[in-house]
């Protein structure tokens, strides 16, 4: 079973896109003994512990940042006005709690503007025309002068959802912020675990990446710097079972890893799908496959790096993702870390082969 403590320090750590640190620092904290790096923009790669640097290479991705925010300017009240980091829907914001992380590091404490009842009643409630740029993030400064000098907020500051883990033991469910995309960060680490002392055909590369959220630019470089011949992506996927019956639902809690045919930013290799598809009824790994309308992910990318890289997208799905409170089952966790584990001690080179289509003219 998948680490909970490893999904709580995940989770909570402080990471909205372009900072990520806090994150990286956790993830090298759960992987002692293997050779971990990073490069400029916080990607981290985590290298197998018997890496020959001689076979086919599989890089495992998974993004390390959240969707937040940046403050933008501040009000002569001393309220902040912000932009997003990633894509949040105004309506998911008013009334959040926040934290602030100002210059010298320090988490300042706020909550996004809202208007209580008491403002509302008898005239239209606004929650239908809002706009991003009539929130702000209230530090408790009652001028710009007391937010930059007593808080230390400077325009630039980033800040993202103040919301803490917590695991319920009883129904194995997890609750807190970010799964969108630590439960991929947590999911390498627990697969390059679980592959240890196998023998295997393929080299393994943990590749983190940062700032998906603005358009996966940490993709972009750790695809250009591992130059896999495949890969297999972990994303917190958006769950759906409460917006479609359970027939029509292709994200549901409880029902497994999630695979993925397509979504906007790529389609998926379809022998490695059936790859997927074969070691799931193998070893009686729960899957669930999934056709998006929209979405996009790292293996938009990754499957277009170099001289093509076919990419295996396996969600775990996650309630409310993109928001400040998500839920999970720890079962989906460890439905993908099997699936993933599986899926390379199989590995061979007819299998590669198959999947890198080399026997297409045969
Ligand atoms: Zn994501």
């Amino acid at each position: 079973m998948a680490d909970i403590r490893l999904i709580e320090e995940l989770t909570n750590a402080f990471g909205p896109s372009g900072f990520e640190e806090e994150v990286c620092q956790v993830i090298r904290k759960y992987t002692e003994g293997f050779d971990v790096t990073n490069d400029a923009m916080c990607n981290v790669y985590m290298k197998q512990k018997d890496f020959s640097g001689k076979k086919p290479v599989i890089m495992l991705d998974a993004h390390t940042d959240e969707c937040g925010m940046m403050v933008q300017s501040i009000r002569e009240n001393g309220l902040l006005n912000f932009v997003t980091l990633g894509s949040v829907h105004v309506t998911n914001l008013p009334a959040q709690r926040v934290i602030v992380r100002n210059g010298e590091g320090k988490k300042v404490k706020g909550i996004i503007t809202s208007k209580p009842v008491h403002f509302i009643r008898g005239t239209k409630a606004d929650s239908t025309d809002l706009s991003i740029e009539e929130l702000a993030i209230d530090v408790g400064a009652c001028s710009r002068q007391e937010a930059m000098e007593v808080f230390g907020i400077r325009v630039g500051d980033p800040a993202t959802f103040d919301v803490s883990f917590a695991y319920n033991e009883e129904q194995k469910l997890c609750s807190g912020k970010a799964f969108d995309n630590r439960l991929g960060c947590a999911c390498i680490i627990e697969t390059m675990k679980a592959l240890e002392g196998h023998d295997l055909a393929v080299d393994v590369i943990g590749a983190f990446a940062s700032q998906e959220e603005l358009g996966m630019r940490g993709a972009t470089v750790t695809s250009q710097v591992v130059r896999p011949d495949l890969a297999i992506l972990f994303e917190g996927s958006p769950a759906d079972d409460f917006y479609f019956s359970a027939g029509l639902a292709q994200c549901a809690l409880h029902r497994g890893v999630q695979i993925r045919h397509m979504d906007v930013s790529y389609v998926a290799n379809p022998v490695f799908m059936k790859k997927a598809r074969e070691i799931g009824d193998k070893y009686g790994i729960p899957y669930q496959s999934t056709v998006r309308r929209g979405g996009g992910t790292d293996a938009g990318k990754i499957s277009l790096e170099g001289k093509a890289v076919p990419v295996l997208v396996l969600g775990i799905p996650s309630r409310y993702v993109h928001t400040s409170n998500n839920f999970c089952a720890l079962e989906d966790v460890d439905a993908a870390v099997r699936m993933a584990t599986e899926l390379i001690k199989s590995m061979d080179e007819s299998m590669m082969n198959e999947i890198l289509r080399k026997d297409l003219w045969n």
